[in-house]
């Protein structure tokens, strides 16, 4: 029989060695002046280097394949402004950001400054960008929801030139985007809307402030005079592998009056088209019931606000 510290000491040697081959510990960092400078060392390096804002996704993640990180905060891509095409957000923009300005305060856009109010906790959303949320492609970040339903249109740069993705033709699986070796997100188009537009955002957590979502439900009505339902889009995430629309249930609506029965029946059919898992925070039973009861809330949610947004311009 060995003496315990001797143990202790071959196991530790044992897991240092693990640990050693597994090791993140990139060796190189850049401050680009440009999205261009951005560009050339990503292309220069390639799957070694990895773009890095925030870093609140990248450095938990500590993948030991990233040997070059180009940090992207420094290419002046953190604003919100108005344009012809609608409110244009930079890539780098923090949550903080997005949910302080007034841009973003009235419906459609509010709902995508109450989502990001629900990230993490204030330190995360001081660092955490919008670009990062959408480029670790994972089923309960919380802005893509209200991204699909406000039909975001993505900007990308890269080595082929720039291009534009809307934000439906994104997210490809856990952990994949659309985005090609050595491309950036530099920023995302949100879309007029005409009167009488309502969105809404709910989020539930096993706590209420400060986790990941166990589901999340995104929705935007257009109403039109009389009081149909002219657009309808509805959003979920943390229920498949990628945040999807449900586009069955949307089409219920499509023409109709959203009489409380017929919402109803719209969030029983939205729970068709979701395909959860069951994990450490929730069951897929769970999952499932909670949708139902979500997008139910969400469209009378976006309804009353579609309402609102009508009345408030008639007045
Ligand atoms: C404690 C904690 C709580 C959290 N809570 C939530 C939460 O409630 N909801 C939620 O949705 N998320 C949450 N997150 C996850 C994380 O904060 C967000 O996903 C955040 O938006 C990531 O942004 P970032 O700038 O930090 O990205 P980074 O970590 O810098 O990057 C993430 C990934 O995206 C890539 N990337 C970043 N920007 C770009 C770009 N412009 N173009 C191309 N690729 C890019 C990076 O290479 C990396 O692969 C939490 C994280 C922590 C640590």
């Amino acid at each position: 029989m060995q003496p315990v510290n001797t143990m202790i000491k071959e196991k530790t040697a044992e897991n240092k060695w693990m640990k050693q081959k597994d090791l993140f510990r990139p060796s190189q960092y850049y401050k680009p002046a440009s999205i261009s400078e951005a560009l050339s060392l990503l292309s220069k390096y390639g799957t070694a280097a990895r773009p890095i804002a925030g870093g609140t996704d990248l450095m938990t993640e500590k993948d030991s394949e990233i040997k070059v990180l180009i940090d992207i905060l420094t290419i002046n891509l953190s604003y919100i402004k108005t344009s012809p095409r609608g409110l244009i957000i930079g890539a780098t923009t923090t949550f903080s950001e997005i949910e302080n300005s007034p841009l973003l305060g009235e419906t459609p856009y509010d709902t995508l400054a109450y989502a990001a109010s629900l990230i993490g906790t204030p330190q995360i959303r001081n660092m955490a960008t919008i670009g990062g949320n959408i480029c670790r492609p994972s089923p309960c970040a919380d802005t893509a929801p209200v991204l699909l339903v406000l039909d975001a249109i993505i900007n990308v740069d890269g080595p082929k030139g720039k291009r534009e993705l809307p934000i439906s033709e994104f997210f490809k699986g856990v952990g994949q985007d659309a985005l090609e070796q050595g491309e950036i997100v530099t920023e995302l188009i949100l879309p007029l809307f005409p009167e009488r537009t309502g969105t809404a955002f709910i989020k539930k957590g096993r706590v209420a402030v400060g986790d990941l979502s166990i589901v999340s439900v995104a929705t935007c009505l257009i109403m039109d005079e009389q009081g149909r339902c002219k657009s309808v889009r509805i959003a979920l995430g943390s229920v498949a592998p990628i945040p999807l629309r449900v586009k069955n249930a949307e089409s219920f609506l499509i023409d109709k009056k959203p009489e409380t029965k017929l919402l109803e029946e719209v969030a029983a059919v939205a729970v068709e088209e979701i395909n959860p898992i069951s994990d450490v925070r929730a069951s897929a039973e769970y999952r499932k019931a909670l949708s139902r009861t979500l997008v139910l809330r969400a469209l009378q949610e976006a309804l009353v606000k579609a309402n609102q947004f009508k009345n408030k311009n008639e007045e």
